[in-house]
């Protein structure tokens, strides 16, 4: 393989003094071991140590009132390091979401995250659908799916949305649905959109995730770790032992994310 940039596509980031605490709310939530501390540091050591040379980093909103502070957090941290693109929150229950969509671009913020079963609402809620009117053709958007436990992120949902917006930029994490990967393929098989890979290869088993690969085009895929809750280091290691072709490993590692960035 040509030694192409690497790009980790999904990558969550807390202040040093919040991490801590952010780590035991995820434990809580998926009961799923942390593999690292959740900082910038943690994360850059691991990109290090892994050959890992670009970021796209983020943080979901529980509260509306951690909007613009978060935004502004992710922000800052970008503006440090060159290896980051942050990709901004918003919340379904917050005032003038279009108000803070702008502000999130003036900030230099490149894209959107969606945590709906940690942000409790529904992917095709009536109430979001000005908001990705809004994103549209403008920036992309990366929406955990699929949660067994949960209907809020359920790839039906996500189907409902990309038909009404055609030209969303749309990424369904996890293979486009986190424990219903089989059934997110009936959704979005003949759907227009984007799959990161992380936090499924354990649960998927590496044989099936390379015929989904396979079965979907490795041009609609993305490298991405979950960090903190993988190391992105061993999460590129494994995702290299897939039986893919190199070129579709190129393509999923850095040149889709290429497109979807610009950069
Ligand atoms: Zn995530």
């Amino acid at each position: 393989m040509s030694s192409l940039p690497v790009v980790d596509f999904h990558t969550h980031i807390y202040p040093e003094k919040i991490a801590a605490k952010a780590i035991d709310s995820i434990w809580e939530f998926y009961h799923i071991p942390m593999q690292r501390d959740g900082t910038v540091d943690s994360l850059l050591e691991s990109g290090r140590r892994g050959g890992i040379e670009h970021f796209v980093v983020f943080s979901a909103a529980a509260i509306p009132g951690q909007v613009q502070s978060i935004n502004n957090y992710i922000a800052s941290v970008c503006r440090e390091h060159s290896e980051f693109t942050g990709f901004g929150t918003l919340h379904p229950d917050m005032e003038k979401p279009l108000d803070e969509i702008e502000r999130i671009i003036g900030l230099g913020l490149r894209g959107i995250k969606f945590h709906p079963d940690i942000q409790r609402f529904n992917i095709d809620d009536e109430r979001m659908m000005n908001t990705y009117a809004a994103l549209e053709g403008r920036l992309p958007v990366i929406f955990h799916t699929g949660d067994y436990r949960y209907s809020y992120s359920h790839p039906s949902r996500l189907a409902r949305v990309l038909d009404n917006f055609p030209q969303l930029c749309a990424v369904a994490a996890h293979f486009g649905g986190w424990s219903l990967f089989d059934i997110a393929f009936d959704y979005f098989h003949n759907r227009r959109c984007y799959f990161d890979v992380s936090s499924s290869l354990p649960f998927i088993g590496h044989r099936r995730a390379a015929e989904l690969i396979h079965s979907y085009g490795a041009e609609r895929f993305l490298f991405g770790s979950d960090y903190p809750m993988w190391d992105p280091a061993a999460c590129l290691k494994e995702f290299m032992s897939l039986d893919i072709a190199d070129c579709e490993k190129e393509q999923i590692l850095w040149k889709n994310a290429q497109v979807i960035l610009k950069i």
